[in-house]
């Protein structure tokens, strides 16, 4: 090992230079044995679009055409046996390092020391400040590929390190984010591609899949990309040949670094990987035959060839350990706080728009009138939000249950419960609805049920129902369909799967409009409040906590009452 050691030469981060007979000694390797390896004869610099082929050209500089010398990617190393040394100061990353878990941080670092890298962190642990912090802002934007679902935490971290995305926004606002001169966040949403946003010079671009077609053609006549991000990456690359994944080879061809993101990727299918792993590390693997012959089991059949099989697991897992980087939620769990929120915004079509436009306009006229008319026609907005929050519900459940992790579905109405659980379908994974007008003994029976369950599962539920008092401890994420106006039933409910061993991850769907997105920074700044002050479930109103930070305060110095006092006016 110590001779690999010495001969290995980096060319740039992610190739090495390595005279091939010292890998056959030690390893018994040749370079046909491994897919992706090149030989003077067949050098993959013609293969690659004009950027990356200068790009790799200028990193393999001239050892790559010696003899007997042959461009190793980092993929290999391990195979070989050889680890690199780190090469990353992450001192670069100054006062930022602070609002990262310590396991962000290793996973930044990780980032950093590669120009293509897999990050595979189970859902809800976290990735998208990784990214964030790994990006250096120097190479140019930060660019992300990504479902429509996954757009506000970007746009909530880039906000975090880079600023506002504008004057006025009220996601900037929750985060606290400071001004900047220049926006910190733009979404590319239009299908028509307009050169005036990529000349604001945002730190963070996000795009949908639907149109990175036309605007992958821009950025290639723009400019560098700093890191490019694909997030979801196991929905994006299905097919090898779609346009999505020409739009998004076409952009990693300018981009300095390629991220690919995933919390549930299919291990047990190499052939699917491939489209991912030829962008994030083009050329590193090989062409895809070669690499399925390898690692997928690929035969000949009677309709041509197929790759449907796994071969050489060990190898391949060996190989993807230097670019990928995965945590389990097991593995994380001490360092993350007691319940992690997240928000996702859910759009809304033209139908549901109307239909929100009139439930607000009745409740305008009936502001005049009996409390009950106004209280009857919220709750029909707030019906009407989780009408359009149904779908995504449906995803986001079985997305985590085929990642293996238990949940609990909360809604308010009733309604809303039973057509969750009739959206879901009669599969055996699924318990509930449990609401009010169930009877007690029903209500025990699905409980029991769903705690027997040994395999991940999903139990459906209404706030008011299940708020207190019983334990479903067999879930570690929550996902929220509704939000209650009063912050003392989120939090009981939010608390219910929470039994001091572990971390829960909660999940807020909130409709991408105006009314929805409001009450949801309220009640979660409301929240949050009461977590910093210890009151937890006991988050009853503005009151109570304004009690309890004066009962603290008894005692404490003037300072220290200033900042109890600034946090009870955050309700
Ligand atoms: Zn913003």
């Amino acid at each position: 090992m110590t001779a690999l050691l010495r001969v290995a030469e980096p060319l740039g981060r992610d190739w090495f230079s390595i005279p091939w007979e010292i890998v056959y000694k030690t390893t018994g390797l040749t370079p046909q044995t491994l897919p992706g390896v090149r030989t003077m004869a067949d050098h993959p610099v013609e293969k690659l679009a004009p950027r990356t082929s200068i790009e790799y050209a200028k990193q393999a500089g001239a050892s790559a055409f010696r003899p007997f010398l042959h461009r190793v990617h980092r993929s290999h190393l391990p195979v070989i046996g050889f680890v690199p040394p780190p090469t990353v100061d992450l001192s670069l990353l100054e006062d930022d390092v602070e609002i990262l878990r310590p396991y962000q941080l290793d996973g930044v670092r990780f980032l950093r020391e590669r120009c293509g890298a897999l990050l595979l962190d189970a859902q809800r642990v976290g990735k998208t400040p990784q990214v964030v912090y790994a990006h250096e802002p120097e190479y140019g934007p930060l660019v992300v590929v990504g479902p429509v679902a996954s757009r506000t935490p970007w746009h909530e971290w880039a906000a975090r390190r880079f600023g506002r995305c504008q004057e006025i926004c009220s996601l900037c606002d929750r985060v606290g984010a400071k001004a900047s001169d220049k926006p910190s966040f733009v979404s590319l949403d239009g299908r028509t591609p307009d050169l005036a946003l990529l000349q604001l010079g945002a730190a963070c671009y996000f795009l949908t899949y639907a149109v990175v077609d036309p605007w992958s053609e821009q950025f290639a006549a723009f400019g560098e990309i700093g890191t490019l991000v694909i997030d979801e990456a196991h929905l994006s690359l299905q097919h090898r040949k779609n346009v999505t994944a020409v739009g998004i080879k076409r952009l990693a061809a300018c981009s300095y670094r390629r991220i690919g993101l995933s919390g549930t990727i299919m291990w047990n299918k190499p052939a699917g990987l491939f489209p991912i792993l030829d962008i994030i590390c083009p050329a590193a693997f090989g062409d895809y035959w070669p690499f399925c012959i390898k690692y997928a089991a690929a035969r000949p059949s009677e309709h041509g060839w197929i790759a449907d099989g796994v071969s050489n697991e060990g190898e391949l897992e060996k190989r993807l350990s230097a670019i990928a980087l995965r945590r389990t939620w097991e593995d994380v769990q001490k360092d993350l706080p007691k319940i992690i929120r997240s928000v996702e915004y859910v759009p809304l079509d033209n139908e549901a728009h109307a239909k929100v436009y009139d439930a607000a306009n009745e409740i305008r006229k009936s502001l005049g009138e009996r409390p009950q008319t106004v209280v009857g026609n919220l709750a029909r907005l707030c019906k009407l939000y989780a009408e359009t929050k149904l779908a995504r519900a449906v995803e986001l459940i079985r997305e985590t249950i085929s990642a293996g992790q238990s949940l609990v579905a909360w809604t308010w109405h009733r309604e809303i419960a039973s057509s969750l659980a009739e959206e879901l379908g009669a599969v055996p994974w699924v318990f509930g609805p449990i609401h009010g007008q169930l009877p007690p003994a029903a209500r025990e029976q699905i409980l029991e049920e769903a705690r027997e369950e040994p395999g991940p599962r999903v139990l459906i539920a209404t706030m008011g129902a299940l708020g207190t008092a019983v334990s479903l401890n067999w879930a570690t994420q929550e996902v929220f369909l509704e939000i209650h106006w009063t912050a003392a039933i989120i939090s009981q409910a939010e608390a219910r799967p929470y039994d001091g061993t572990r971390p829960i991850a909660a999940t807020y769907l909130v409709a991408d409009s105006d009314p929805d997105r409001r009450q949801c920074d309220a009640i979660l700044a409301k929240l949050t409040t009461a977590d910093r002050l210890g009151l937890g479930a006991k988050a009853g109103s503005a009151a109570d906590v304004l009690a309890t930070v004066f009962q603290i305060a008894r005692g404490k110095s003037l300072d220290a009452i200033a900042e109890l006092i600034a946090a009870g006016e955050a309700l």
